[in-house]
């Protein structure tokens, strides 16, 4: 079994950006509600990874009880402000917030989540529309493809079928002539699908949904889950260690998919300043 190094791979990518971040000077616009740790974490992240790429930060923070109306005015001040590159609103929002409004609100080519309905629907089309994919996905297809990972002809196999990570990584698979599969909460029999899998994407957020029985050997194991176990120690979907005896290769949580993320959403980031300024 070989570790799939996502932290690694990340400040490389991070790094391999700097010369054309000193070019085009970007900046990221964030927009944070509220207090929620998880969300306060991931925000660190970014952030250093802006600092590490020479990617300016803003940080816009608003209490729990903001409106709709509110959050929509700062979107929009945002999308017209010429110094801005990239726009995400760090999610979940509180409950008083329609989500698909604000995604929808985030101009598509400021949309460095790649979140949008325009820019998923690109994604339909082919790779080469794939131009601000969601940023999960975005940073799986890149461990593979730094991995030597063939994706042409494989069978793929997805576990959750969520817009940010499940429907968007089976797209880009797709795209890539893999035969997919993807599997949900309404699936008969997952372990049926997930034992054919030569690479298997896991996105649902259950600590140890997938077992070593369910794994072909050989299997490629992309582990996308972010969960506390009883001790409240940070783990994934997949039994780590009984699924690496039989994986190929295997992403560890965290330092798998997690940073990887973060270096998509700096990728995302340089593209979107380079589309704006037509480079
Ligand atoms: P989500 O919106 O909650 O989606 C979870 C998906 O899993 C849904 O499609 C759900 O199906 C499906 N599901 C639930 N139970 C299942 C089961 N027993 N068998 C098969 N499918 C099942 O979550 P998400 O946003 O995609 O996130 C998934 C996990 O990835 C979470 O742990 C999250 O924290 C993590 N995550 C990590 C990163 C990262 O950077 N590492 C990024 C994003 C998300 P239904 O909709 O039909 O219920």
């Amino acid at each position: 079994m070989a570790i799939l190094d996502g932290k690694a791979l990340s400040e490389q990518l991070i790094d391999s950006v700097k010369e054309k971040a000193e070019k085009l000077h970007p900046t990221l616009a964030v927009i944070l509600v509220g207090e929620n740790p998880a969300s306060m974490a991931y925000v660190r992240n970014k952030k250093k990874a802006c600092e590490r790429a020479g990617i300016e930060y803003r940080e816009y923070k608003f209490p729990d009880n903001i409106t709709q109306e509110s959050l929509l005015q700062k979107i929009k001040e945002l999308n017209e402000d010429d110094s801005v590159n990239g726009l995400i609103v760090q999610l979940p929002l509180p409950e008083q917030i329609y989500v698909p409004e604000v995604i929808r609100a985030v101009a598509p080519a400021k949309d460095v989540d790649g979140f949008h309905a325009y820019n998923i629907g690109k994604m339909f089309l082919s790779p080469e529309f794939e131009d601000l994919p969601p940023a999960t996905p975005l940073g799986i297809v890149k461990l593979l493809d730094h991995y030597n990972i063939p994706i042409q002809g494989q069978e793929v196999v997805v576990v959750g079928h969520s817009n940010i990570v499940g429907k968007p990584i089976s797209m880009m698979m797709l795209n890539r002539n893999a035969t997919v599969t993807t599997c949900h909460i309404y699936t008969k029999d997952l372990s049926a699908h997930t034992r054919r899998a030569d690479i298997l994407i896991v996105a649902v957020g259950k600590e140890k949904l997938i077992t070593a029985d369910m794994v072909k050997e050989g299997a490629v194991v992309v582990d996308v889950g972010m969960n506390r176990n009883s001790e409240g120690k940070l783990c994934g979907d997949v039994d780590f260690e009984a699924v690496g005896k039989k994986a190929s290769y295997i992403t560890p949580v965290p330092g798998g998919v997690g940073p990887m993320t973060v270096a998509a959403l700096i990728l995302n980031t340089i593209r979107a300043t380079e589309r704006q300024n037509k480079v």
